[in-house]
């Protein structure tokens, strides 16, 4: 460090805490990467993916933050107050964000109902066995016409000219625009179910199989489903909920939630008629029901087959601090 840092001068400027972090970050990212987790890791570049890390004295009140080297920092949003040891600061279309982790326990709800069963779907985002539904509200596809003439614009523009830069802006603006609709969606779907239920069944989907799906790939990549799934499995821990994952061949969507008939569902059909007791449901709702009914017994037996018992969770759980990121002025 001291060879590089007489030959640079700008980086007596910057904290030393930045360069470090970026060395573990990179160690962890080739451990991953030997771990055949993730691919190596790639070179930075400036402008994209901006980001940081500082530690040191890091003082906050209501709407400002003072962090260590740059000093006080005005926010967007209001911070919650607690010790910090650190923070990563971060750029997303041209905002800053200042993101750290405290240390605080949400009191335990009181749950009003007790077992859920939830159809996670591109329709609907969710088909809950009480009969809510949350709708998906597909920002991408609501907003792709608007994301394509903005892309267009941008690359008419003459590279390296400002015009470009701006309309640059505009893109990334937009893509983040989507990311938020879709994020928030998701954290009340998960908050509500975590919150007010004691136990949660879904079904454990193949995402990335799904996303090989060329006619499906889009609308489940804009309804975020493993991310629905991954915020599950933290924010039951969160709220003391027990999560079930049904087993991922467990034909949730075939069987009758009543006489428990097995029979082909194809996806166009919408609405489930049982060739048994002549039961009519709405396809997503039967489904929910039954992943509901999964908590009941640990081993369905349906036309005369024994599934599996569905995998809990607390095994598979990530151990993962969910950090919010806050948006500076
Ligand atoms: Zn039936």
């Amino acid at each position: 460090m001291a060879e590089v840092k007489s030959v640079n001068q700008w980086l007596y400027k910057s904290s030393k805490c930045a360069p470090q972090q970026a060395l573990r970050d990179l160690r962890l990212a080739w451990d991953r990467c030997f771990k055949k987790i993730a691919k190596p890791p790639k070179f930075k570049k400036k402008y994209r993916k901006d980001g940081f890390y500082l530690e040191g004295s890091i003082k906050v009140e209501s709407n400002r933050i003072r962090l260590p080297v740059i000093g006080w920092v005005k926010t967007y949003e209001t911070l919650p107050t607690g010790i910090i040891k650190n923070v990563r600061l971060t750029r997303q279309a041209n905002r800053w964000f200042v993101a750290f982790k405290l240390d605080h326990t949400p009191p335990v709800p009181i749950k009003t109902s007790n077992v859920i069963g939830i159809d996670l779907g591109v329709k609907s985002l969710a088909v809950c066995s009480d009969g809510t539904t949350f709708e998906n509200p597909r920002a991408y596809r609501r907003l792709k016409r608007k994301l394509a003439k903005l892309q267009r614009t941008f690359s008419r523009k003459v590279k390296g000219s400002n015009n470009r830069k701006k309309a640059g802006l505009a893109v990334a603006k937009l893509h983040y625009r989507i990311s938020c609709i879709r994020k928030d969606t998701i954290h009340q779907l998960t908050s509500w179910l975590t919150k007010n239920h004691g136990t949660i069944v879904i079904e454990d989907l193949n995402v990335s199989g799904m996303l090989r799906n060329h006619r499906l790939a889009n609308a489940i990549a804009d309804s975020g489903l493993s991310e629905c799934r991954r915020q599950l499995e933290y924010k039951s821990k969160l709220y003391d909920t027990k999560l079930i994952i049904a087993d991922r061949y467990y034909p949730s969507s075939q069987l009758c939630s009543r006489c428990g008939h097995r029979q082909k569902m194809p996806l166009q059909e919408r609405i489930f008629n049982c060739q048994k007791c002549e039961m009519s449901l709405d396809r997503d709702f039967n489904a929910s029901l039954n992943l509901a009914s999964l908590a009941v017994s640990s081993t369905v037996i349906a036309c005369g087959a024994v599934h599996k018992p569905s995998t809990q969770v607390e095994g598979l759980l990530r151990n993962k601090n969910e950090t919010d990121s806050y948006r500076l002025v």
